[in-house]
Order: C-alpha cells, then structure tokens, then sequence
C-alpha cells in the first residue's frame, strides 16, 4: 500500500530522464548512465549525490520491471483527477478497486453501478417432467424492482434530484498532499442523484422483498441435482448495473418403473424362466407411447442387459436409449403336471444330481 501510495508520488520516468513510452533498452540504458554518475563510489562524501542514487534506484527497481511498470503505469493513469468519466467510479475495472485498497475507502462496488445477486431456487420435478421439459412457474421471495417507484427509490409523484454537492458528477476532488484525487461523492454514495423524499415502500433502496414468480422453462433431460443457469433473471442491478442469475438446482423424483443413466431410461423385466431358456420375446414399458417387444434368445441370463435403441430420454442435440435388464421369474408353485414336467426335465440335464427325492 506504501509502495502504490509512492507511485502516485514519485514520477519514476522523469528520475530516470525518459520518456513514458521509452523502450525497456532505454530504461536500462538510462539507468545505467546515471547510476555510473550518481554512485557513491564515484562521489565520497556527497550526501546529494547518494541521496539521488537511491532514488534512481527505486525509479529502475519499478519501470525497469515489465511487471511492476505496468501495474505503475496503471496506478499513475488513475491518479490526479485522471481515469474518472463523469458517472464516478467505473464499476469492475478494477480502477475502483485499486483507489478503494489505496485509500481504505468501502469495499468493492459500493458504488457506482452494482451487478444484482445471483438467486438461487430449487424446483421438485417428477420423473417423466424432467424427461420431457417443462414450463413452470417458480416462487421466490427477493429483491425486486419497487413496485412503488419503479426502482428509482423516489416517492411516486417525485423525481431524484440532482446531486448537489457533486454536480451529478458521482465523484468529487479531494486534496491528497500535492495531488487532488477524485473519489466517491459522499453525498449521494456516487450515484449523482438524491432522492429528497424517499418512496415509503422501499425507504429510497429502490428494491423491495416481496414475493415474485418467475416463469422458467426447464429443458427436457435435467437429470436429478442439475442445475440451471437462467441469465438476468436474478435480483435487478443497482445504479443501472446489470441484473444477476437465477439459478434453479433441479431435484428429480424417482419412477416406480423407470431409473436414469444420462439420458438413458433404464428398466427391469421379469421373463418366465421356461422363456429365457427357450427363447421368445417380452413386452417392455416405454417412459411414452406403446411397449416395444423385445426379442430374447435362447438362453437369456438373469442380469442381461438389451439395449433398446432411441426409446430413452431425447433432447434438442441427443437422444438416450432404452436399456432393459432381464429378470427371470421363477414359479413360486407349480401344478402337478408342470412339477412332473420339471422333474423330467431335471432329470435330463442333470441325471447324477437326483431331483431330491
Ligand atoms: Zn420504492
Ligand atoms: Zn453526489
């Protein structure tokens, strides 16, 4: 902080005798010649000599370094009454902030236009709602435009005026030892406009809490903890900054049917054990439309999975599959035919086993 306090100071080109634009070669070069002549070495007992050699020092230590010269030159541009339009501080150029460091003036956008907050909501969808896509309608309680005023802040009937103190201008002139330094119009907060008789509602903010519904459109395939990013539908700026974000983190209720991978639907089916054995097809639930059949081989494992392609979730750009994991359903009881049946059966594919009995 003392070091950019110096900068304001000390114009480290003219120590140097160079020019502002000069070449980092003719600032070494510079340097060079006036350290030489400057020394202490080269002048025993000269207490302006070495008084002048310090400061051709701490001039090279700054503009001979690519880095700290720019930051110089940066600090130096915003100094005298320089850097500042007449709407005060430029929000977020970073100029605002180095003068605010500087000068432990506020933290940073107190004043000057101010980017509303990001809001954040959260929306429950049911399965087949975040499949598709939807429109809907969110509730929020926040900061809002003033239904009063209408953002201004000022009572309805009334306008702000013209901030006096610092003619409109957001910033006034401000005597720093032998600089004058523009900074924040504390009358008006760098607004350039007082509110003389504040809007009831608001108390002069111009924003007020109140319930607001927001309509949002949810596109099709949110999957479960997403979350969606709707620009400028946030809390409204300040000063004619920009509104903020709203950001809707999706929760996605389960199906009794269906589970999700991506955009794939995924589904288990229970096949009759006789029918994985021998082969067939079986009937399988769709998120929309009618079943598909799908085809089962010969032999069908318990746990296999088919893929059924383009029947899972579809968006704009992509569309999921439909991926059915097959269960084998086995009789809990048979009739006396089916159980002489299966003992045949049994009896054939394992003779050395016995059919417990
Ligand atoms: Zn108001
Ligand atoms: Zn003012």
């Amino acid at each position: 902080m003392t070091a950019q306090r110096e900068w304001f100071e000390k114009d480290y080109y003219a120590v140097l005798g160079v020019a502002k634009d000069a070449s980092a070669k003719d600032i070494t070069r510079a340097y060079r010649r006036l350290a030489r002549q400057f020394h202490p070495d080269a002048n025993p007992g000269d207490a302006a000599a070495e008084e002048r050699f310090k400061e051709i020092s701490a001039a090279y230590d700054v503009v001979g370094d690519e880095a700290k010269r720019t930051e110089y030159d940066e600090v130096r541009a915003a100094g005298p009454m320089g850097g500042f339009g007449p709407g005060g501080f430029a929000g977020g150029d970073g100029l605002g902030d180095l003068l605010g460091q500087m000068f432990g003036r506020g933290r940073r956008g107190t004043v000057g236009p101010r980017r509303g907050d990001d809001l954040e909501s959260v929306l429950t969808l049911d399965f087949v709602e975040a499949a598709r896509g939807i429109t809907t309608t969110l509730h929020l309680t926040a900061d809002s435009v003033c239904s009063s005023c209408s953002g201004s802040g000022a009572r309805p009937g009334t306008t702000p005026k013209q901030c006096g103190a610092c003619g409109g201008r957001g910033s006034v002139a401000e005597n720093q030892g032998p600089f004058s330094f523009s900074s924040p119009c504390r009358g008006c907060g760098g607004a350039g406009r007082v509110v003389e008789y504040p809007c009831a509602t608001c108390r002069g903010s111009g924003l007020e809490r109140r319930p607001r519904e927001v309509n949002v459109r949810i596109p099709a395939g949110v999957d479960d903890g997403q979350r969606i990013r709707l620009k400028g539908r946030g809390s409204p700026g300040r000063n004619g900054g920009p509104a903020g974000d709203l950001l809707v983190e999706c929760r996605v209720a389960p199906h009794p049917v269906f589970a999700r991978d991506g955009l794939n639907l995924l589904v288990r089916v229970a096949v009759p054990w006789t029918e994985a054995v021998l082969g067939g097809s079986v009937e399988v639930p769709v998120l929309e439309g009618d079943p598909v059949r799908l085809k089962l081989k010969p032999g069908t494992q318990a746990g296999s999975r088919h893929r059924v392609k383009n029947r899972g979730i579809s968006t704009q750009r992509d569309q999921g599959d439909l991926i059915v994991t097959v269960d084998i359903d086995v009789p809990s009881r048979l009739t006396d035919e089916q159980r002489a049946a299966v003992e045949a059966l049994h009896s054939v594919l394992a003779p050395t086993t016995g059919a417990g009995s």
